[in-house]
């Protein structure tokens, strides 16, 4: 039997560690709902990216400190509206933000892991939209990537309110689609109705319980 690629070390013998990523609107936090709904312990780090600069904490002293207090709500919140637009036309902009962000949310994510799998935890998915951007694919046993046609991502953004030129903006800040797809271990087509997408799930599920524990035998 062909061992797969040494991932990184496997820290956690008995717990699968499962990566989730794909597009924006591909279908990511929806996965998220699936595989809970499966028995599947999960974390979305758009979760995380919320904690990290929630009032009073250091990562939101830091992005203030960068980009002055004009992206403060009057009561002291993140105005992530505006600070999206910003990042989002500016690549150095983007870069300071994500400087700052990208290495809180990995630290909170890694640590729920080693709590999942303390806990004796078998199977623990993490959403990430820019898992290979940033070079996380090592970090789990099995990488899956959501997808969709490029006609339904910008549908589903258009519902979110964006225009155009901002789900533009939004789709060049990251890997192209067929990049993601191609670089994960199974891909998860998230066109047509919601069942599909929870049996294409069901059968990732049954194929990671058995192969990622045989391989380790
Ligand atoms: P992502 O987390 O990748 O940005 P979401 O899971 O938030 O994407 O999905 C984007 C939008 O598309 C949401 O409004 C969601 O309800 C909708 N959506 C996701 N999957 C489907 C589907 N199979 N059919 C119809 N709408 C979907």
């Amino acid at each position: 039997m062909t061992r797969p690629p040494a991932r990184a070390a496997f820290c956690y013998p008995d717990m699968v560690r499962l990566g989730i990523t794909g597009g924006i609107g591909a279908g990511k936090s929806t996965a998220a709902r699936l595989l809970m709904e499966l028995g599947v312990a999960v974390v979305d780090t758009d979760d995380l990216a919320r904690a990290v600069v929630e009032p009073g904490s250091p990562g939101l002293a830091e992005v203030v400190s960068a980009f002055g207090t004009g992206i403060l709500l009057p009561g002291g919140g993140l105005d992530r509206g505006g600070l999206a637009r910003r990042i989002f036309s500016s690549d150095s902009d983007r870069r300071v933000l994500e400087g700052i962000l990208h290495p809180r949310i990995h630290q909170r994510w890694m640590a729920w892991l080693n709590r999942a799998a303390v806990e004796g935890i078998p199977m623990a998915a993490v959403v990430i939209p820019l898992l290979f951007e940033k070079g996380y694919a090592p970090e789990f046993d099995r990488v899956v990537t959501v997808g969709c046609t490029d006609r339904t991502q910008r549908s589903r953004l258009r519902i979110r309110g964006w225009s155009d030129s901002e789900i533009a903006a939004r789709i060049a800040a990251q890997w192209p689609m067929e990049g993601k797809m191609s670089a994960a271990d199974r891909v998860v087509w998230n066109e047509g109705c919601e069942e599909k997408h929870r049996c294409q799930w069901r059968r990732i599920l049954a194929e990671l319980r058995t192969r990622v524990t045989c391989s380790r035998a």
